[in-house]
């Protein structure tokens, strides 16, 4: 070995330069091999089997026999090596399989990626006298990992015809089952065209001499991949005095023992050091048995002596396809290395347990590759394929931008592919007029969004649970199917999951479709199950009305969920800009309406148009709405994909004590609330008793009768000397103020007259609310009041 000292930089790039590749006087030969392989197919790799390596064979495929004989013939110690080996490969590799995110880039836009292993894997490994069985490894291990649906080896035999047997069993233990009695430019030839015995290979794996080599490189004219330009293997070893010369000598020779045209080169800081290892690489090559390829290596080889602050420099420079560094400076170059293909860090880490065992591949960038090139991997052996699918949201909200681009392109046709879409999707709206009036906010954002864009992210591909009863269709008699107990007949069976019978019923004294009917347990249920469907706790926020319904912010709670609140004035009033402002970025924004505790109402114009104008879901709470339905906007649902009503048979129809209310959404809402809710929410008492009141309760008439209490006890607050205003309510109840409200709620309790004292409320100080209740019952409130 030649040794420079700091060398000049032309010195360096000399020292560091890798002989030239003498390649092209093989070109006419291996296409001349491979047009014969086209032709001539079996026969032709017979012939040049006995033509290049003296041996007739038959069979090219390797018989069931031969791999049990193989096994057979190496010896136990071998067999647990290679074992061992294998699975430290397979773990290493195993640790590379990363499932990949799905991402929504835009609302509605969803991509994701995906490993698809290549159809069919060739791997090539050399014959001759080292049989190299542990490249078996390193690339039949992956590909079992990768689950090549296809993958054999293809390796040529020896003179009597046979296969190495380590290279058998290496294969069997890595899960190869086809290995070919073939070897050379014809066996690259081979897997690259097919023949009628060897597959045609999508890619074509392993090391080779300057034929393979070249074949190869020929193999990628045809439109075959292959693993890694290959080149003569090549290590830096770095190291510094406090290294035992014999361990940096050992490393130069395991590398220089490789072939003659192997690159070696050692980095150090001190000369008198460098000398001592070049004595100790004498001393050990006189008992190297391959003394003699390790010499002629080692004449073309190089020690370059210089401070180890410039070794990064020098080693990114090189970009060896192993690198060895060791000794006081391993950690701080290992920072600053950027070009190579394996790195060894530390006395103990011989490159040899990266060649056989540790677990990391063998397979690596030679020739200056290391830039820009990896070993291989598994990623060798799949293939990346992305996916994407656009929703209606997402045409609606990448559309523009598509066609904006393509035709600044001049691609008319590529934009055309998405105003076609555009243009079906919504009708309503030409294109090319959409981003403009989007953009100038004429038109509704929300009634173009899907309902599925604002269900809960993680929730959308939720499988709902599946109940018994869900799944039976047509004609049973014998019900075994929900672990009911068959010997009790009252109300051991669960009820109807879908309450089917009562959403009939409730769509005809309601006049709504029973597809846009979802059932609870008391709206509250509904409520609840809308925020858990819609939002994602600790992220998203709900907006609602300040003084509300008492339940919207423990349901917030509950769900994880910010709140924003939007404070009425002093008469319970509110501009609709205010509204929108307030709640914008948040997920929900749900709306009481007649509101409680105020009983005042939002005319159904200013909601639709709220509706419109709000990015996110709109929940209107109607459980007082039968007392004026006229504000409805139960027959909007299937208007606005954001719109979902929340009505409750607890207030109007008199059935608190059943606890039903209900969603009123389009059928898609409806079916997604269906996926998260219990299964049987709703009792079958429950369901049969609401169906019977419904057929027979005169709600109409009881409608006209609770209006003109209320006006009754209006005015009868209205003319009380402590009364200091009363609040106008479209509701069942009458929010008024008096001074020294609680004093009197609480005699009102004296005299066993309990209402509610709101006064806690925002802008409720001094308040109470009373519910109509029967003739009897408001008199009896009446009468205690005039005596107070
Ligand atoms: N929403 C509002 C505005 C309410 O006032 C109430 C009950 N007080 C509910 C929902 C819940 O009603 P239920 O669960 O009985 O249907």
């Amino acid at each position: 070995m030649k040794i420079v000292i700091n060398p000049s930089e032309r010195e360096l790039a000399a020292a560091l330069a890798r002989p030239k590749l003498e390649s092209a006087n093989l070109d006419s030969l291996i296409s001349d091999v491979f047009s014969t392989v086209e032709k001539k197919r079996d026969q032709a790799l017979k012939a040049f089997t006995l033509q290049f390596d003296q041996v007739e064979i038959d069979d090219l495929v390797v018989s069931e026999i031969e791999f049990t004989e193989a096994e057979q013939a190496i010896s136990t110690e071998l067999k647990t090596a290679i074992r061992i080996a294998a699975q430290n490969i397979e773990r290493f590799h195993r640790s590379q399989e990363n499932r990949e995110m799905e991402v929504e880039t835009t609302s509605g836009v969803i991509c994701w990626r995906k490993s698809v292993p290549i159809q069919t894997i060739g791997l090539y490994v050399p014959g001759g006298t080292a049989p190299l069985f542990s490249t078996v490894l390193m690339l039949g291990v992956p590909a079992k990992i990768a689950e090549n649906p296809i993958r054999y080896l293809c390796t040529p035999p020896d003179k009597q015809g046979k296969i190495h047997p380590a290279i058998l069993f290496a294969a069997k233990t890595a899960g190869i089952d086809t290995v070919y009695k073939i070897g050379g430019a014809q066996a690259i030839a081979a897997m690259s065209l097919g023949t009628e015995t060897i597959p045609k290979a999508d890619k074509i794996f392993g090391p080779g001499n300057q034929y393979v080599t070249a074949a190869k490189v020929y193999a990628q004219r045809l439109g075959i991949a292959i693993d890694i330009p290959a080149g003569p293997s090549e290590v830096l070893v770095a190291a510094d005095d406090s290294i035992p010369t014999s361990f940096v000598a050992a490393d130069l020779l395991a590398q220089a023992e490789h072939g003659i045209d192997s690159q070696v080169i050692f980095l150090t800081n001190d000369e008198s050091y460098a000398q001592e290892v070049l004595k100790e690489v004498e001393r050990q090559l006189e008992i190297l048995p391959r003394a003699g390829i390790a010499t002629e290596a080692l004449d073309s080889s190089t020690v370059i002596v210089v401070e180890a602050e410039k070794w990064g420099d020098l080693i990114n420079l090189y970009a060896p396809e192993h690198l060895i560094i060791m000794g006081k400076y391993e950690e701080q170059i290992v920072q600053q290395v950027t070009n190579a293909g394996s790195i060894f860090i530390g006395k103990n880490t011989a490159e040899s347990f990266g060649d056989y065992a540790s677990g990391t591949n063998h397979t690596l960038p030679t020739s200056g590759f290391a830039r820009a090139y990896s070993g291989v991997s598994l990623d060798s052996f799949v293939k990346k394929i992305t996916y994407q699918k656009i929703t209606d949201e997402g045409l609606r909200n990448l559309g523009q931008t598509v066609i904006t681009m393509a035709e600044a392109e001049k691609l008319q046709g590529h934009a055309n592919a998405v105003k076609v879409r555009l243009d079906s999707v919504f009708p309503d709206i030409p294109s090319d007029k959409l981003q403009e009036l989007e953009l100038i906010g004429k038109v509704s954002v929300l009634s173009r969004k899907s309902v599925e864009g604002f269900i809960r992210k993680d929730l959308r591909d939720l499988k709902p649970y599946s109940s018994a009863r869900d799944e039976f269709e047509g004609k049973g008699e014998v019900f075994l199917d929900a672990n009911e107990n068959g010997m009790v007949t009252a109300y051991n069976r669960y009820p109807d999951p879908l309450q089917q019978e009562l959403k009939v019923a409730i769509s005809e004294v309601k006049n709504i479709p029973t597809e846009t009917i979802f059932l609870g347990n008391g709206s509250d249920e509904v409520l609840d199950l809308i925020f858990r469907l819609t939002t994602t706790p600790f992220l998203d926020s709900v907006t609602y009305l300040n003084p509300s319904y008492g339940m919207y912010s423990v349901l917030a709670k509950i769900n994880g969920l910010r709140t924003k609140t939007i404070d009425l004035d002093r008469n319970f009033q509110i501009a609709d800009s205010e509204i929108l402002a307030q709640a914008a970025g948040s997920r929900l924004l749900v709306l009481c309406n007649p509101n409680n505790p105020t009983g005042n109402v939002i005319p159904k114009d200013r909601l639709l148009e709220i509706v419109r104008e709000f990015e996110g879901v709109v929940v209107i709470d109607e459980a007082y709405i039968d007392f004026c339905p006229a504000y409805s906007m139960a027959d909007e649902v299937n208007n606005y994909s954001n719109l979902i009503v929340v009505q409750t048979l607890s207030k109007a129809y008199g059935m608190a004590g059943l606890r039903i209310g209900m969603a009123i959404a389009s059928p898609e809402w409806i079916a997604a609330l269906n996926r998260i809710k219990p299964p049987y929410n709703l009792s079958s008492l429950v369901q049969e008793t609401a169906i019977k009141e419904l057929k027979t309760i005169p709600w109409n008439e009881i409608k006209t009768e609770i209006i003109s209490e209320r006006e009754r006890l209006t005015d009868f607050l209205k003319s009380h000397s402590l009364v200091t205003e009363v609040f106008p309510s479209e509701a069942n109840f009458i929010l008024f103020r008096m001074p020294n409200a609680s004093d009197y709620y609480k005699k009102l309790i004296e005299h066993g007259v309990v209402v509610r004292d709101r006064s806690s409320q925002f802008n409720c100080s001094e308040t109470l609310r009373v519910s109509i209740g029967s003739k009897i019952e408001n008199n009896q409130f009446i009468q205690i009041m005039q005596n107070l």
